[in-house]
């Protein structure tokens, strides 16, 4: 059966009522790709705006089998129990390739699917990493009008995912295994460049000295490193996940973060930046796109590509031709 079509302002007032049944309408009404729709959403979009901007924006990374959803679930229901609304949305470009997101899964977070004030929404099933980040923003967006008081956005370290969630949120956290040497050599040295925090996760009993020594090296690889704030130098702590330890002590980091940031007056500059980088990144997916779809261009493209590959044409000659095919007749 076909639910009625809602108006704008119904899917606005279902979202600032903290409906959870509107809040998922108006999630799939940003993830349509119908014409109709997507200028239906941006119109909802805009009047929830101004109701936006207050929650705390924490992004969460990770190897697969690191920890991350027990993590979150049980800092999520923490936090719910401190008498917050929390969101969970993830970020996970393969999942319409692999035919199911395994990012942000309800099954897998149980007790914090049960808890009234939690929202948990997987990874849109768009094949672009570009499309799953401009919806996931605009989830955002929805879930702070909705009046949920942090965002916790989950990815898993597949090719550009944890940057492109580090630019859209306040605080990125970095889940690591425990144990020494090895497990540096396999991390992709930009992740520890994102990093607020590193959180060695899996630090119970059992792992409690490797854990420790996994911490030290870490610290001593930040340390190397040029801090992205002059307010903060990212701290290394030791959590279990599946124990809930030390988790309280890991917020509390999270939190003093906001606050220095806020008092500085960076948090608001970073948010800026963010929507700026957040533009023109738009304007230039949809640049390129009109640009690779023109009939003269496309025309054209193969020969130019065929003369670059014998010799006969500079890559200079090349991008000029490509630019005039397309009408910006301006020379290079
Ligand atoms: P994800 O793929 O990063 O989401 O990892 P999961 O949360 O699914 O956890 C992978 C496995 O590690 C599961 O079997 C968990 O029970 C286990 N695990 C997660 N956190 C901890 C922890 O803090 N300690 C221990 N010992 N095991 C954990």
């Amino acid at each position: 059966r076909r639910r009625k079509q809602l108006s704008v302002d119904e899917y606005v007032e279902g979202v600032l009522a903290g409906d959870r049944t509107m809040i998922g309408r108006t999630i799939s009404l940003v993830e349509s790709t119908s014409p109709k729709y997507r200028k239906m959403a941006q119109e909802v979009l805009l009047k929830l705006l101004p109701h936006s901007g207050k929650a705390h924006r924490v992004g969460i990374t990770g190897v697969p089998g690191v920890g991350k959803s027990t993590t979150i679930e049980a800092l999520g229901c923490n936090l719910c129990d401190a008498g917050l609304r929390v969101a969970v949305l993830a970020v996970d470009p393969t999942s319409s390739v692999s035919g199911g997101s395994i990012l942000g899964d309800k099954t897998r977070m149980n007790n914090l699917a049960i808890q009234e004030n939690a929202f948990i929404r997987p990874s849109p099933s768009s094949c672009t990493l570009g499309g799953v980040t401009k919806m996931t923003r605009e989830t955002m967006i929805v879930c702070e009008a909705a009046g949920y008081d942090v965002v916790l956005v989950e990815t898993v370290g597949v090719g550009q995912s944890e940057t492109v969630v580090a630019d859209m949120v306040d605080f990125f956290l970095v889940l690591m295994l425990p144990g020494a040497g090895d497990e540096l050599q396999g991390i992709k040295k930009g992740v520890l460049e994102l990093a607020d925090m590193i959180a060695v996760n899996k630090s119970d009993a059992p792992n409690e000295k490797r854990a420790k020594m996994a911490a030290r090296e870490y610290k001593n690889a930040l340390h190397i490193m040029k801090p992205q704030s002059p307010n903060w130098s990212p701290p290394v702590v030791c959590i279990s996940g599946l124990s809930n330890m030390n988790l309280d002590e890991m917020w509390e980091k999270v939190a003093e973060h906001r606050e220095k940031l806020s008092t500085t007056g960076e948090l608001k500059e970073k948010r800026t930046e963010q929507q700026f980088r957040w533009m023109w990144a738009m304007v230039e997916d949809r640049l390129m796109e009109a640009l690779k779809t023109h009939p003269e261009v496309m025309g054209q493209l193969d020969g130019i590509h065929d003369a670059i590959t014998e010799d006969k044409l500079t890559a200079t000659v090349g991008a000029q031709r490509i630019l005039d095919a397309f009408g910006l007749t301006d020379t290079l």
